[in-house]
């Protein structure tokens, strides 16, 4: 066991996962969280936020003692996701194709966050300081030290960072990022259908913008609609009666009837650190990266980050702090930047205008869907397995 003094900054689904897998390993962890602790209702309606989670994130969080915690009314498993471009042929895969359960689950990331903070609580090793922000950091090779904004101050051997795309630690430890914006907006749209669970995700790429269905627990569901920033805005200014005769009108056809429950419109940003750590203070999760959401990356490598930091704590303790987070650094940033790479890809080869590059992307949809050897390897890369 170890016994490390951990800072952790921002107890969301990355922050609260790190945490929960350090204490358990037996390092004393202080979690500073800027907003208050969150407690969701179990018969509220759907939240926005809604995260597509790997079989590999599964895994992790089954690790952490938190996937039975879900309740069963808020996850939904997919077992199929098809693909395609508007008016070509659509890219199917299936889960009984590799012998598993499902590709996937969808969940909202306020449960999530909310059962790895309950689970915590349980823990004597655990400090919790919420509605609390750093205002000051004084860090180096041998330790950290940082003062919260109501003047206390917490020492230990090791600071991990994961309060999100807008991070305030990286900005406070001067590690600047790489950065562009899509000059697009993502609608998401929860809406409630008259048929029961869906179990298949989809998504449409057009020359506007991707549109995608993620099925939710029970009758719900998100539509997810990308698009310039003035469509998005009007989209958005609609009331619920008629942003539904819109999507009636443009988006895929749905194959059920359904109502507009809930809307809200979202910048897309990618965001890469230049470095993923200083001294002993380190980037996790989206205060490393962030990448376009069409492919439900975000939070699957925000976890995998963790696994790889954690199991370098865990086996690699004799290492000095800087050498490790170095360790992490080499590991993770090419993987992120692969995939940050990849869906760009097929970001910008869906909206450009260039016959070669839409031949390449639909070329590559073509081998994928008709080469089952290819086609199980994109869908075990996409499940992280
Ligand atoms: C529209 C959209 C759709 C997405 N869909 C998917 C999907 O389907 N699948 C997927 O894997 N990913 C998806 N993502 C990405 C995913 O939401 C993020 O990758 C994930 O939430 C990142 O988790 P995080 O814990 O790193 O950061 P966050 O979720 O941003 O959490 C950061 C935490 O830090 C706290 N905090 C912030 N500042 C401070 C501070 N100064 N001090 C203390 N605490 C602080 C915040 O309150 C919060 O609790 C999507 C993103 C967007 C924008």
């Amino acid at each position: 066991m170890q016994n490390r003094q951990v800072i952790v900054i921002g107890g969301g689904m990355v922050g609260a996962l790190t945490a929960l897998l350090l204490a358990k390993q037996g390092d004393s962890i202080h979690l500073v969280e800027k907003t208050p602790c969150i407690h969701p209702l179990e018969n509220e309606a759907f939240d926005l936020r809604v995260s597509a989670f790997s079989a590999q994130s599964k895994k992790l969080l089954e690790l952490a003692g938190v996937w039975d915690l879900l309740p069963k009314n808020r996850l939904c498993a997919y077992q199929r996701l098809q693909t395609w471009e508007k008016g070509s042929q659509k890219l199917c895969f299936d889960s009984k194709e590799i012998g598993i359960d499902a590709l996937g689950y969808l969940a909202e990331n306020r449960w999530i966050q909310a059962v790895l903070w309950q689970a915590l609580k349980t823990l004597n090793n655990v400090t919790f300081y919420d509605n609390r922000q750093v205002a000051s950091i004084h860090n180096s090779d041998s330790g950290v030290s940082v003062n919260l904004d109501n003047n206390q101050q917490i020492q230990a051997d090791l600071l991990i960072a994961c309060d999100g795309a807008n991070s305030a630690l990286r900005q406070l430890l001067n590690i600047g990022i790489t950065a562009w914006d899509y000059r697009q907006k993502c609608l998401l749209i929860n809406i409630k259908t008259d048929s029961a669970q869906q179990n298949i995700t989809w998504q449409e790429f057009r020359e506007t913008g991707p549109c995608a269905f993620l099925p939710l627990a029970e009758n719900n569901a998100s539509l997810v609609w990308y698009h310039s920033p003035q469509k998005i805005n009007h989209l958005k200014s609609l009331s619920n009666q008629q942003l539904k005769q819109v999507i009636v009108d443009e988006f895929p056809p749905l194959p059920f009837d359904f109502s507009v429950e809930d809307k809200g419109a979202f910048p897309l940003t990618r965001r890469h650190a230049q470095s993923y750590f200083k001294g002993a203070s380190v980037l996790l999760g989206d205060a490393a990266h962030t990448i376009n959401p069409l492919a439900g990356q975000g939070v699957n490598l925000g976890f995998k980050d963790v696994e790889c930091l954690v199991d370098l704590l865990q086996n690699s303790s004799d290492l000095p702090i800087p050498v490790l987070l170095k360790r992490y650094e080499c590991k993770r940033k090419p993987a992120n930047l692969l995939m940050q790479s990849a869906m760009d890809l097929f970001y910008k080869g869906s909206k450009c205008e260039l016959d070669s590059v839409r031949l390449l992307r639909k070329g590559i949809l073509h081998l994928a869907q008709n080469s089952g050897v290819v086609k199980n390897k994109v869908m075990k890369y996409a499940m992280g397995l």
